[in-house]
């Protein structure tokens, strides 16, 4: 559970965080109605667990998902368990983290020193960053000169982030039509 704690802390204290959760004709939903939907139909076990730890800070689904990765990382891209350890790390940081721009707060454009409303420059007017080269280096564990070395880390972490972004994907529209 430490590493999975950590983790957690390391994204900020969100509460049950549900801003970032795609919304569809409901314009309020809570944590209930969340927790709620994720658990009626048959809903995907992966999917099930990436929405409870998304939207709902739930550090024990966190937890089974760390494992999850951890031995996915192990099988499919045959790597030792302590380099497994940190892609999995990375890996559910990435698919967990909210990414909104921390300089517009995810509008795109901010007030600029003259009180002008300019574009973000930060991330050029998306809303969103994404993790740097070195920080996914830092929170794998991975050294940085390794890293650059060896492509082959960060094409890892990107077929399994696909595998998770539609897994997220599932549960949102999951909840969305149990909800509507
Ligand atoms: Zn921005």
């Amino acid at each position: 559970m430490g590493d999975v704690s950590k983790l957690f802390a390391m994204m900020g204290c969100r509460g049950a965080n549900i801003s970032g959760m795609p919304r569809g004709g409901k314009p309020s939903l809570t944590s209930e109605d969340i927790s709620g939907a994720l658990g009626m139909g048959n809903l995907d076990e992966g999917a099930y667990l990436i929405g409870r730890a998304k939207w709902l800070d739930d550090q024990q689904a966190g937890l089974k998902l760390y494992e999850a990765l951890k031995k996915l990382f192990m099988a499919k891209h045959k790597v030792n368990e302590t380099r497994a350890t940190g892609l999995a790390r990375l890996a559910l940081f990435d698919v967990l983290w909210f990414k909104t721009c921390p300089t517009c707060k995810g509008g795109g454009d901010h007030f600029n020193d003259e009180k002008l409303l300019v574009t973000c420059e930060r991330c050029g007017g998306v809303g969103s960053v994404n993790l740097t080269e070195r920080k996914q280096s830092q929170i794998s564990g991975v050294p940085w000169s390794t890293w650059q070395r060896n492509k082959s880390f960060a094409y890892m972490v990107d077929d399994v982030r696909i595998q998770l972004l539609n897994l997220e994907h599932i549960a949102g529209k999951h909840i969305r039509d149990y909800l509507n």
